[in-house]
């Protein structure tokens, strides 16, 4: 980890929360004449789902690259908008908004109130406009069908008490609201992590707005085979993001004649080719090959953490930590690591890449001491994002801890050990007016191995 001393403070995991299960499940009725889709247990309104999209998809541009070439987006949008108007249960209140990540990864995901997002990838892969736009129309259904506040609603019921009044009432950031109630909307976001059930009910969906639109209503289901088989690599976040559900080719068969009488359908235009042909012709996507920042002389890796501990009593805190370690502090932070837990970087002189660093932190944007722990730790991001460029958040979940209320955010960004991912834990919770934090820094090949002597050092943190 690149940059001054981080904090980080880590805590055990509040009881591992039960959730519900059982409610309603969403499902599909099927009319006499033709198909009637419900979306299932909700306890979000239409205003809230809105928000939480917008929230969302704010924090989604900032972490991804978006594509920006206006020729492309333009196909998107009008393609996405005109499935979009033919999705059942439509809401006025829905952004639609349809954006390309600069990405060859094949994906796709939608965020509530109609944030749709595609990967270039995915449209490159597409044989033609009908399998792109059963993409869509598949991520479409999740809007509608809106999946991600169903799936946010549920986890919500764990807290019933808290819940009703206070997502009602809740008038700043749902985000940081539903992160403080125990949610994950980071990377791995609640909001995106859909059922089989809500997989085949968007298949259901999106095969219906197919054919509402007068394209092969096969197309979804055909262009997720192909995809699956022909690009297993590309296409890991995809599925697991989107389940497969059981025999969804078959399933797809047997909609269709529901649907209405077989016409000619529409397979491709020169609007799609023109588009694609526009993709293959850019710039290749900014991939993971960057010029090492590192220098070529990587001393060997440190010896293993010493189960034993000694204690460390600092400004404020005391911690255990290895014996086999060492300390190192300056005005900022303290840092515990192992001999070789520093490594020299070409341009910035020296960077940590094994161990722990301690500092404490004022908030940037506090008014007379108010402050809330979520942006606090946002505050924070930003400022390593900046010595940290592909530092990226896998996970962000609420603890307690030594009773206190903390956020434990789960980090991937580039090691200083040349070509190495890194693998990082922040905890943060609040010290009087101040955010105590605590890193934890280890190449990602050796997090698992690090984690017992991490999990140890934190159960050990005091704090006064
Ligand atoms: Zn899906």
């Amino acid at each position: 980890m690149n940059g001054g001393g981080w904090r980080r403070t880590e805590a055990r995991f509040l009881a591992s929360m039960a959730l519900a299960l059982l409610i309603l499940p969403p499902g599909v009725v099927w009319g006499a004449e033709r198909l009637e889709f419900q979306p299932g247990f909700n306890l979000f309104s239409m205003q809230k789902e809105v928000q939480l999209g917008k929230e969302s998809a704010e924090k989604v541009d900032t972490a991804y690259p978006l594509l920006t070439d206006p020729q492309v987006l333009r196909y998107i949008n009008d393609l996405g908008r005109r499935l979009a108007s033919l999705a059942p249960n439509n809401n006025p209140e829905y952004a639609w908004t349809f954006k390309v990540i600069n990405s060859s990864d094949i994906n796709a995901f939608a965020l509530p109130g109609g944030y749709i997002y595609v990967n270039r990838g995915a449209i490159e892969a597409a044989e033609n406009e009908a399998q792109i736009a059963g993409v869509m129309a598949h991520e479409s259904g999740h809007v509608v069908m809106r999946h991600g506040t169903h799936e946010a609603s549920q986890a919500l019921l764990a807290q019933p008490l808290v819940v009703l009044g206070g997502l009602i009432g809740q008038s700043g950031s749902l985000i940081a609201w539903l992160t403080e109630m125990g949610l994950d909307l980071g990377v791995n976001s609640i909001l995106l992590k859909n059922s089989r059930s809500a997989e085949s009910q968007a298949d259901e969906v999106g095969t219906y707005i197919l054919y509402q639109a007068g394209y092969d209503p096969h197309a979804m289901a055909q262009y997720f085979e192909i995809v699956e088989k022909k690009y297993p690599e590309k296409t890991i976040q995809f599925f697991s993001d989107h389940p497969v559900p059981e025999d969804r080719v078959k399933a797809v068969d047997r909609e269709i004649p529901l649907l209405g009488p077989a016409k000619g359908w529409k397979i491709d235009s020169p609007e799609f080719e023109e588009a694609k042909k526009r993709l293959l012709g850019l710039p290749a996507p900014p991939g993971a090959k960057r010029g090492p920042s590192v220098s070529a002389t990587p001393p060997g890796p440190p010896p293993a953490p010493s189960s034993r501990l000694i204690k460390f009593d600092g400004n404020g805190f005391s911690i255990a930590y290895p014996d086999n370690w060492q300390v190192q502090r300056n005005e900022d932070a303290v840092a515990l690591l192992p001999p070789g837990g520093i490594v020299d970087v070409a341009e910035s002189g020296a960077a940590q890449a094994y161990g722990a660093s301690i500092s404490r932190f004022q908030p940037q944007h506090s008014k007379q001491g108010k402050w809330g722990l979520v942006d606090a730790t946002q505050e924070i991001l930003d400022t390593l994002r900046l010595s940290n460029p592909n530092l990226r958040v896998i996970e962000q979940r609420g603890m307690k801890l030594e009773g206190r209320s903390a956020l434990s955010t789960l980090l991937e960004t580039d090691s200083p050990l040349q070509g190495q991912k890194e693998r990082d834990l922040l905890v943060t919770t609040r010290q009087a007016d101040s955010v105590f934090s605590i890193i934890f820094i280890a190449p990602e090949s050796s997090f698992d191995a690090y984690k017992p002597a991490f999990d140890a050092m934190l159960q050990s943190l005091e704090i006064q």
